[in-house]
């Protein structure tokens, strides 16, 4: 059985006090790691306080970007080196926020995410589709094309361990979230291209979720489904209550 990760995206919000005082508001309160892998995805800027406050906790860090060399002259860039070594176990790579406002490309996201097996984390992978798309009835095939080019060249075993957020752009931040069928489908789509990548053990390993203006009052519809492994949840993740609502969903 998968064990659903349920992962907060704070994007660009919050301020180091803000960070901290979620932190010290959650920290108590985290289901175990054996039941669900509980997650923020901070700014990078506040890592290093959460990681401290996590301490002891099940509460798990996330960065939501970051760099595929370990070091150099990349001025503005995180090292992923850099993460590991301040205790952040995932990184959110290819948001489509990412994609869209900063040009990243599906060869940038596939070299991100081997230098963060590299390092010993785990990335979450995302996907998704526009409303044009959408609304062409071609996102299947999209989607199919964003997995294949982001999984080139990893191992079985770092699919095994990956998690893929399939996150459409019509969904995120609109409150216009997908039908939980649809969302199944399409996480299905995912499962159905790794399975043709890797194989049936690899692709039944795979974790993925859905995101797109989950809330505490719809998770449920999602985690029900067969395909449907967990959630990246963006504006419900940025409150203490609200956060611990959609882990209790699990
Ligand atoms: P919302 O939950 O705010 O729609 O954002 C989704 C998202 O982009 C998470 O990565």
């Amino acid at each position: 059985m998968r064990k659903p990760i349920i992962a907060g995206n704070w994007k660009m919000n919050k301020t180091a006090a803000e960070a901290k005082a979620f932190a010290e508001a959650v920290k108590g309160a985290i289901p175990s790691k054996d039941i669900v892998d509980s997650v923020v995805g901070s700014p990078a800027l506040f890592i290093q306080e959460l990681v401290a406050e996590a301490k002891g906790t099940e509460l798990q860090i996330s960065a939501q970007n970051c760099y595929f060399e370990n070091a150099g002259a990349f001025t503005g860039e995180t090292s992923p080196a850099a993460l590991a070594d301040l205790g952040v176990t995932y990184v959110i790579i290819g948001h489509s926020e990412r994609r869209e406002y900063f040009h990243e490309t599906d060869e940038d996201i596939n070299k991100k995410a081997k230098a963060i097996f590299a390092n010993g984390m785990t990335p979450i992978l995302c996907c998704g589709e526009s409303l044009e798309t959408y609304e062409a009835g071609k996102t299947a095939e999209w989607i199919e094309g964003q997995i294949t080019a982001g999984l080139s060249g990893l191992t079985d075993a770092q699919v095994s361990e990956l998690v893929i957020a399939y996150e459409p752009i019509w969904a995120i931040g609109t409150g216009k979230s997908a039908d939980a069928n649809i969302a199944d489908d399409i996480c299905g789509v995912v499962r159905a291209t790794v399975e043709k990548l890797y194989g049936k053990e690899v692709a039944e390993k795979v974790r993925i979720q859905y995101g797109g203006s989950v809330k505490p009052e719809n998770i449920a519809e999602y985690l029900a489904k067969e395909n449907v492994d967990g959630a990246l949840v963006g504006g419900a993740s940025l409150e203490p209550q609200s956060f611990l609502a959609l882990l209790e969903a699990v």
